[in-house]
């Protein structure tokens, strides 16, 4: 009888401790940092002191990477102030140039010099000259870039911008801290790109909307966990020239004009957010048919590609996990075998 009696009182017990804690704590914060607005949910008794940490440590990556920015790493490094930078700048240029040799220079991390002649940088919007694009993209070409541990060095009017791929990394960092401080369920979400710890509280799938590129809303749902997710697309940054052009922010290295080459947008999903990040700007520069080429030769990630023919093409994959919405039926979901 004592025995049922404390069966009973230990099963109250767990009754009442499961109800107390039966969603558990949440801690989010919203933010401003490498121009774009960026939000940190995670959920867990690390939550709070996690994403205070992460905050903290995507402002200061900002503050290091920043090519705008006259204190950063970058500005000193593009100014000729400076040849060598800390071991995670470091370790991001090598990340991005060893990319950058993989996709055929298609992610080009020295595309800065180019970038700003757009207004890009500014704001203050202009098409530059054939004779000024050609002598501007005599000043780049990451194969030039010399990186020997921290001490890098670039030839004469280089310049490095880190926009492709910082974003991917500070969500890697974000979510190392996270786990380091015992979460095991987050969203981070850097500017649209997202990254996910674990599944969601009670275990399910984080449900993510595929943004339409060419509309408002999203053009369907993905439901994943534990990887992240990260789209590039033209229509994030752009303006419209005088003669109706619209140009957008990502910039093809060979001719150092804005793509424009039928894909409306490239998501990228892997473990990685480096990984995701370089190569979904990589990927749209290539164009629909060479990016599946090289998906196809290079394994460990999938990807969804939207074009302006109205094609979504996701690779098998993730295709299992990528719902159409309904009010999209002018959109044609092919599934792509790897
Ligand atoms: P976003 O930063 O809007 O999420 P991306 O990750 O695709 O988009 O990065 C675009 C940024 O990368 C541009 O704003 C610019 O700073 C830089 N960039 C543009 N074209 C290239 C390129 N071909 N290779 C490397 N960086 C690029
Ligand atoms: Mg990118």
């Amino acid at each position: 009888m004592k025995k049922i009696c404390l069966g009973i009182f230990f099963a109250l017990t767990l009754c009442l401790l499961t109800a107390c804690s039966g969603s558990p704590r949440e801690y989010s914060t919203d933010f401003f940092a490498m121009d774009t607005f960026m939000s940190i949910t995670a959920f867990g008794d690390g939550a709070e002191e996690g994403v205070k940490a992460t905050a903290r440590r995507v402002m200061e990556l900002e503050r290091l990477l920043s090519v705008t920015d006259e204190g950063s790493e970058i500005y000193a490094l593009n100014s000729g102030r400076a040849s060598s930078v800390s071991a995670e700048t470091a370790e991001l240029i090598a990340f991005a140039l060893d990319i950058a040799d993989r996709t055929g220079g298609t992610l080009d991390p020295t595309i800065y010099p180019v970038l700003r002649a757009w207004g890009f940088t500014t704001g203050e919007y202009s098409v530059p000259s054939a004779e000024e694009l050609s002598g501007l993209l005599e000043s780049v070409g990451y194969e030039r870039v010399r990186a020997d541990g921290d001490t890098i060095a670039l030839s004469e009017g280089m310049m490095l911008d880190l926009g492709a791929v910082a974003k991917g990394f500070a969500a890697d960092e974000a979510e190392r801290i996270l786990r380091g401080n015992g979460v095991t369920s987050a969203l981070i979400n850097l500017g649209g790109n997202i990254q996910l710890v674990g599944s969601k509280p009670d275990g399910s799938d984080w449900r993510l909307g595929l943004k339409d590129p060419s509309g408002e809303g999203n053009i369907g749902v993905l439901t994943v966990s534990d990887c992240a997710v990260v789209t590039s697309g033209s229509y994030e940054r752009s303006f419209t020239a005088p003669d109706g052009t619209v140009y957008g922010h990502i910039i093809d290295p060979a001719s150092g004009i804005p793509v424009d080459n039928g894909l409306l947008s490239v998501t990228v999903i892997s473990d990685e957010g480096r990984l995701c990040d370089a190569l979904s700007t990589a990927l749209f520069v290539m164009g629909r048919d060479r990016a599946l080429e090289f998906r196809r030769e290079n394994g460990g990630f999938d990807v969804i590609l939207i074009t302006d023919s109205g094609e979504v093409l996701i690779t098998d994959g993730i295709a299992d996990d990528f719902t159409l919405d309904g009010a999209h039926s002018e959109l044609t979901v092919k599934v792509i075998e790897c």
